[in-house]
């Protein structure tokens, strides 16, 4: 059986907000078993939960949305509590988007470990996959599978020499996540970019938190992290959009050529058809082997 966790100590940090271009002050607290994902937007006062009726896929980013507020590029972090298995954590931001680091989830990762573990006693709280099921919005799909663990099967297709048909696997456990997908970083066009900037949209952003792509090659000079960061990035912000559903999701997801919008509304799309259920905690672990009396005393 597992039990829930969250982090042993406050910790705080701060960064460049992408949209904004502004300072994002951010504490990551401990929270009590059952409470799941809590934001804070503690400059206007208000809580948005992390659930599949908040959480919404936008183009470029996911946002967690309440009546009163929404924080905006929550997937990276959202990733790494998933990938790290941290169930319970309150999220205070001052505020409307999280900062975007390096561009990767490693920053989020850092600091958790950083904070250590806290488990309470309490058994976790999962969501199987019960039927095969499928879901296709334009050139992106995902298909869904019943499995026994966590794990994701990426696809990126962009027409660009450095990308072309990229793939990658992982079943996601905290170790692999650390070491496979926690560096990838996001990527962008440079045309697509210099719009947004003069739209005003991109007040942030640099060289120094997205990998940023030209016809031909990449602008960043340290280079890739792997040939395939791109799709490993694809998986990143999958195992984060996947944690929309408020409980870590036991099941195998095929992804083709995907995005946030997609993947929120694939959530949607299975919790209304009624295709997810709560795994039993310790149902499948334990074991009892009883000997019947008699024989084993050699009667
Ligand atoms: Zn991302």
């Amino acid at each position: 059986m597992e039990f829930q966790r969250t982090i042993a100590e406050p910790v705080e940090i701060s960064g460049e907000g992408i949209f904004s271009g502004r300072e994002i002050r951010v504490v990551l607290e401990p929270a009590a078993p059952g409470q799941g994902i809590l934001f804070i937007r503690e400059d206007i006062k208000t809580e948005i939960p992390v659930n599949i009726f908040t959480v919404q896929g936008l183009e470029g980013a996911t946002a967690v949305i309440g009546k009163d507020g929404a924080v905006f590029l929550i997937e990276h972090l959202l990733s790494a509590l998933h990938g790290l298995k941290i169930d319970n954590l309150t999220v205070r931001v001052w505020g409307e988007e999280l900062p975007i680091f390096d561009g990767s989830s490693s920053v989020w990762v850092r600091k958790i470990q950083e904070a250590g573990y806290r488990y309470d006693y309490v058994p976790r709280k999962k969501l199987r996959i019960k039927e095969p099921f499928e879901y296709v919005n334009g050139k992106g799909k995902l298909y869904f599978k019943p499995a026994s663990s966590f794990r994701v099967h990426a696809e990126i297709n962009f027409d660009h020499p450095l990308i072309g048909i990229q793939r990658f696997s992982l079943e996601i456990n905290p170790l692999e996540y650390v070491k496979k997908i926690s560096f990838a970083r996001t990527f962008g066009f440079r045309d697509s970019i210099l719009q947004k900037m003069e739209k005003g949209i991109l007040k942030g952003g640099s060289l120094e938190n997205a990998i940023v792509l030209d016809e031909k090659g990449i602008l960043n000079k340290e280079g890739l992290r792997a040939e395939d960061e791109f799709v490993r990035h694809k998986v990143l912000d999958i195992v984060g959009d996947m944690y929309a559903l408020g409980a870590p999701l036991v099941g195998e997801i095929f992804s083709y050529c995907s995005n946030h919008r997609l993947h929120i509304e694939a959530l949607r799309a299975l919790y209304y058809n009624g295709m997810l259920e709560e795994v039993e905690p310790g149902h499948i672990n334990i074991k009892f082997f009883v000997i019947p009396h008699k024989r084993a005393f050699g009667a």
